[in-house]
């Protein structure tokens, strides 16, 4: 049986061994915490880094956006075959398992709004018990003494794009007041991702999450459009797998090989309070597609949205969300100036 199938069914934790030199246990279904164990030789002769880095790798938190989900069994696999060495502790989490299953986005309600304790305020269904339930592991593999003597802690929640987009490979930055890591931004831009986005206030999403409560350079990661199971090409997100793998085998990343980084910052979101809300972009609008100053991008019962300079660039529209939630951001680009200033303000 693939380790998918085993996934879904709930066996993978019986089917699958580490080498002796990583400690693995899964701390609830669907989330791995991998500690490698060094021995007291290596302890005692690096003078390089006495304690290893901390690694949180999510994927499925949407469960129809497949990508992600084939890469981090990728990864698993290379690991336990010992063909890819872990340097890092490494918690893997595989997110909302039963939407992954029915091939859908969410089962009652989208999972990425719940987090920091969010999920209170949803009635109890399959993505608020999922979100006490993660919520609840990272708390308990912070409280890991290895993870604890760390002084580097990255998340990368792994997602895809619904619609096309300008920019086929961004990072969204969680609003956080201190400043943000220069090494972990260098490291996304090694990366060959096209874009970074700032955002300008918190949210429920789960690199929110572990950036407000736990501190860690967080992001989510916006690979390429995804397809079903078993139909992705996982060749067009090589570049995220490969900075993964060097990451976890404590390798250098690799050179830039893309035009430079574009860089945004989240100015305004449009926010669905109505029914009457209407978007006045079409369906298939890409990610970061510029618009007009001076348009009325949506309206609703006594509100209207008008991009004003220099917002003028909309990211995730779509209006079929439900009453109470965004229906798209407005962003600003950013010189790598205005970024400094930005990110002093917290933006
Ligand atoms: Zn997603």
């Amino acid at each position: 049986m693939d380790l998918l199938t085993l996934l879904f069914e709930n066996k993978i934790e019986n089917h699958v061994c580490f080498p002796p030199t990583i400690q693995s246990s899964w701390l609830a279904e669907g989330v791995l915490q991998l500690l490698p164990q060094r021995s007291p030789q290596v302890q005692l002769s690096s003078s390089q880094e006495n304690f290893a880095d901390t690694l949180i790798i999510s994927a499925g938190i949407h469960g129809n956006e497949t990508a992600p989900v084939e890469m981090l069994i990728q990864l698993l696999s290379q690991l336990a075959q010992g063909k890819l060495p872990l340097q890092h502790n490494l918690l893997l989490i595989f997110g909302n398992l039963s939407a992954m299953y029915a091939g859908q986005r969410y089962i009652d309600h989208d999972l990425n709004r719940m987090f920091s304790g969010r999920y209170q305020n949803f009635p109890l269904g399959n993505e608020s018990k999922r979100a006490r339930v993660l919520e609840s592991v990272i708390r308990q593999f912070f409280s890991e003494p290895a993870v604890m003597a760390s002084t580097k802690y990255r998340h990368f929640d792994l997602h895809t794009a619904i619609r096309g987009s300008c920019h086929e490979q961004f990072a969204l930055l969680p609003y956080q007041a201190r400043e943000y890591a220069a090494d972990f931004l260098q490291w996304l831009e090694q990366s060959d991702l096209d874009a970074l986005v700032f955002h300008n206030s918190v949210g429920g999403t789960f690199s929110h999450f572990t950036s407000e409560h736990f501190n860690v350079d967080s992001c989510t990661l916006e690979i390429g459009k995804a397809l079903p199971f078993g139909q992705n090409d996982l060749a067009r997100f090589s570049n995220i797998t490969t900075a993964l793998q060097d990451l976890l085998a404590g390798l250098p990343s690799g050179r830039r090989a893309k035009p430079a980084l574009e860089r945004y910052r989240v100015v305004d979101a449009i926010i669905k309070q109505h029914a009457s809300f209407q978007l006045n972009i079409p369906e298939e609008t890409k990610n970061f597609t510029e618009l007009p100053s001076g348009f009325e991008i949506a309206r609703q019962q006594h509100q209207s949205w008008k991009i004003e300079s220099p917002a003028n660039f909309i990211l995730f529209p779509n209006a079929h969300v439900a009453v109470g939630l965004r229906a798209g951001l407005l962003l600003e680009k950013l010189t790598s100036s205005i970024h400094k200033t930005a990110s002093r303000r917290g933006g």
